[in-house]
């Protein structure tokens, strides 16, 4: 299909606005919150802590980076602490 004709808007958006958006996780924020970017036209979408979802605004955006740096400092005192739960097993490996 070729556009020769120049358009009002774009394609792209023009196809989601008849097929809907196809979205794609963009961002892990946590194991329940996760950010989407449609791969068609970018609208960006979030999982929200009420369990819904909501457009990608900026304020979400913000929370999303308070929960995420929250999650992640959590997560790495698991890994450590499992690091070292396995440098113990290791001692303990007759080999
Ligand atoms: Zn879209």
């Amino acid at each position: 299909m070729e556009y020769k004709k120049p358009l009002l808007f774009s394609p792209k958006t023009w196809i989601c606005a008849i097929f809907d958006h196809r979205f794609e996780v963009s961002q892990n924020i946590t194991d329940h919150i996760k950010e989407y970017q449609c791969t068609r036209c970018g609208e960006e979408m979030t999982d929200t802590a009420q369990g819904f979802i909501a457009k990608l605004t900026p304020k979400f955006r913000e929370t999303n980076a308070y929960i995420a740096e929250i999650h992640q400092r959590r997560c790495s005192k698991k890994f450590f602490e499992k690091k070292r739960a396995f440098q113990g097993f290791l001692k303990f490996t007759p080999e």
